[in-house]
C-alpha cells in the first residue's frame, strides 16, 4: 500500500521525505491557469525518485464544456500536461470529470470526452494513463453520480481512460461510501489512484471542501475501506501542511496495518 500527499510543486521529493510519504502528487502549473509547464531542474531526480509521482491537471480544464473557447483549449492544454506529466515520470495525470452547465446537454459532456481521446490518438496518443476523477458538484456534471460515470465510460472505457476516486467528492457528491469500490469497478473496471480526504461538507452537499482525515463528516474505516479494496496506492489532498497531512498518512497506515 503506498501512501502519499498532494504537495507544493517547488520540491516534491522534499515535500514527500518531510510526510515519509511514498508518493506525492502536484500541480505543473498554477492550477488556475492556463499555463504551459515550463521544463522543470529536477526532471532527472524525480524520475529517478522511488517515490510515485502523481501529477494533477489545471482546474481550468473543461473538456466537458460546450463552449468550444473552453472545450478546444481544455483539451490541448490536458495533452500538453500529460506530455510534461510523462517527461517527469508521473504515473499518472489527474483530470477532473468537468461539467456541461445549465441548460446543456449532459449527454454532450460525454460525447466531448470522447472527442478528447479521439484527439489524442490523432496526436499520437497520451503517454500516460489519464485518470478522471470524480467530482463533489459542478453544475451538470459528467462525473458526479456514478450513473453518469458509466455513461462517461461507454464513450471513454475502449480508449483505456483511468479512473481516480476521490472519497470526499463521492461523498459530498451523494454516493454512499459503503462498497464503493466494487461499485465503481462494476463500472470503469479499474480504480488507478484514490484521494483520500473527509469532507466538511455533509452527504450530498455538492460542496468539495477537504478535510482531515476524522475531522469531517466521513467515517475514516470507510476512506481505509476503500484503499484497502482497491488496492490502489492513495493520495491525500488534506490541509494542515507537512504536519496535518502526516497524521493523516500515519492514520491510513495505522488503520489499515501498512
Ligand atoms: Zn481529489
Amino acid at each position: 500500500m503506498r501512501i502519499g500527499a498532494h504537495v507544493d510543486p517547488a520540491d516534491p521529493l522534499a515535500e514527500a521525505a518531510a510526510r515519509g510519504a511514498e508518493a506525492v502528487q502536484f500541480f505543473l502549473t498554477d492550477p488556475q491557469s492556463s499555463k504551459t509547464p515550463e521544463p522543470r531542474e529536477d526532471v532527472e531526480r524525480l524520475r529517478a525518485s522511488e517515490v510515485d509521482i502523481y501529477i494533477h491537471a489545471p482546474y481550468r480544464i473543461n473538456v466537458a464544456s460546450p463552449n468550444n473557447r473552453i472545450r478546444i483549449p481544455s483539451r490541448k492544454l490536458l495533452l500538453t500536461h500529460a506530455r510534461a506529466a510523462a517527461e517527469v515520470g508521473a504515473k499518472g495525470l489527474i483530470v477532473h470529470g468537468g461539467h456541461v452547465g445549465g441548460g446543456a446537454d449532459l449527454a454532450d459532456g460525454f460525447v466531448s470526452w470522447r472527442k478528447v481521446f479521439e484527439y489524442a490518438e490523432s496526436e499520437g496518443g497520451f503517454p500516460l494513463p489519464i485518470l478522471i476523477e470524480n467530482t463533489a458538484g459542478g453544475d451538470n456534471a459528467c462525473a458526479r453520480r456514478f450513473d453518469d460515470v458509466a455513461r462517461l465510460w461507454d464513450e471513454v472505457g475502449r480508449f483505456g481512460a483511468g479512473f481516480c476516486l476521490d472519497t470526499c467528492h463521492a461523498f459530498a457528491g451523494g454516493e454512499d461510501l459503503v462498497g464503493i469500490v466494487d461499485r465503481v469497478k462494476a463500472i470503469t473496471g479499474r480504480i488507478d489512484l484514490i484521494h483520500a480526504n473527509d469532507s466538511k461538507g455533509g452527504f450530498d452537499s455538492g460542496q468539495d471542501r477537504h478535510d482531515n482525515l476524522g475531522s469531517g463528516k466521513i467515517d475514516p474505516e470507510l476512506v481505509v475501506a476503500a484503499i484497502r479494496a482497491s488496492g490502489a496506492p492513495a493520495i491525500v489532498e488534506t490541509p494542515g501542511g507537512v504536519a496535518g497531512q502526516s497524521a493523516d498518512i500515519a492514520l491510513l497506515r495505522q488503520r489499515s496495518g501498512a
